[in-house]
Parts: structure tokens; sequence; C-alpha cells
């Protein structure tokens, strides 16, 4: 079993993933994650605005030392859970609401990896999601996407149905009860994030 450090940038919060149970790689252009991207401020984005994933089990991640920096964040009521380092602003994982549904798409900036080494254990990204709102000119290959899309489909269906989502170090004993106070962005902090007058790569 492979497992990859996870280490925010300053180094204070550090875990685990098991590389084995990463269904895929993805890198994913909406407009969310961008504003996410500037809330966090520079170095999130790609020169494209796309932000790179690892599409997983929130079983499989584990958090080793310093969780009292782990910060959540939502762009709105709604919105995902996004969660990162708020010693370094450093991005971790994004997850739905709602614990059953078991995904955790960890961020790139938070496996301490180098390419080389992530492209051995995980493969390439096949999966470039919402490029229509991409800030540069991105390739998408729906036909090379179709499997990756499977294998994430596949996992979610399996944590499902085996209980593997209810350990989840994202959310407490009680069921969608997140581990750490959620700051919600009002409409007004959302606008102010968007691309809009803001700096293109
Ligand atoms: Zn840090
Ligand atoms: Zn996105």
């Amino acid at each position: 079993m492979t497992t990859l450090t996870l280490r925010c940038r300053c180094g204070r919060l550090r875990g685990q993933v098991d590389a084995g149970r990463i269904a895929a790689r993805a890198v994913c252009y909406c407009k969310d994650c961008q504003a996410y991207g500037h809330f966090l401020g520079t170095g999130v984005l790609d020169a494209a605005g796309g932000t790179e994933v690892a599409a997983t089990l929130p079983a499989a991640v584990r958090f080793d030392a310093g969780l009292e920096h782990l910060a959540c964040m939502s762009l709105g009521p709604k919105g995902i859970y996004r969660w990162y380092a708020s010693c370094c602003r450093t991005p971790i994982g994004n997850t739905p609401r709602e614990q059953h549904m078991a995904y955790v798409g960890l961020v790139r900036a938070c496996l301490d990896a180098d390419d080389t080494t992530l492209a051995r254990e995980l493969g390439p990204v096949r999966l470039r999601a919402n490029t229509k709102s991409a800030m540069a000119p991105v390739a998408s290959n729906p036909l090379a996407a179709a499997w990756p899309l499977a294998r994430i489909v596949t996992m979610l269906a399996k944590a499902r149905l085996g209980g593997a989502w209810r350990a989840n170090p994202f959310f407490g004993t009680q069921a969608d009860e997140p581990v750490k106070p959620v700051t919600v962005l009002s409409l007004e902090e959302r606008k102010a994030l968007t691309p809009q007058g803001q700096r293109r790569p």
C-alpha cells in the first residue's frame, strides 16, 4: 500500500492518503474553484485558472498533525465545503455537505509528491472539468474522461453501500456535522472573488 503525504505549505498540517484508493486525477476550471483560489491567495490556480484534485474517499485520508489548523469555508449557503490549512492558506480538499456522499477532492497543492511520483502512482490527469470557464484554452477529451469518471462513480457507490462513508476525518460523530466551524461567504464576499477586475494570470 502506497501512501502519499499530505502537507500544507508551511508543514504544520500533515497527514496521509492511501494512493491506491485515489480514483482519478482531475483538473477543475469552474468559476467557484477559481473564486476559492482567489480567496486563498496567489499561487493556488494554474495558468488557465485550473485546480488539480485527486478524487478519493474521505476514509482514505488521515490527519497526523496540526489538525487545529484545518479550516473550512463555503462560497455560499449551499456550496460544497472547502477545506484548507489556515496557517498558510494551502487548499486541502473539497467535500460535499452530505457525509454519505463519500467523496473528497484532495487539492494537488497539499500532496507532498513531485509530478513524476504522482504520474507513477496515480497516472496522468485525464479528466478536465468545466473547461469553458478556463482562463486559457484547455483541450478537453470527453472520451479520455469517461474512464476516470466511471471510477469515481463506482467509488462513491461502493462506499455508500459498504458503509465506508462513515469513516470521514472531515465530519464528526453527528451525521453531516463538519469537524470545524464553516465560514460561509455572503453574496457580496462571493462576488468580490469573481475574476472580473482581477488580474488574469
Ligand atoms: Zn500551513
Ligand atoms: Zn470547480
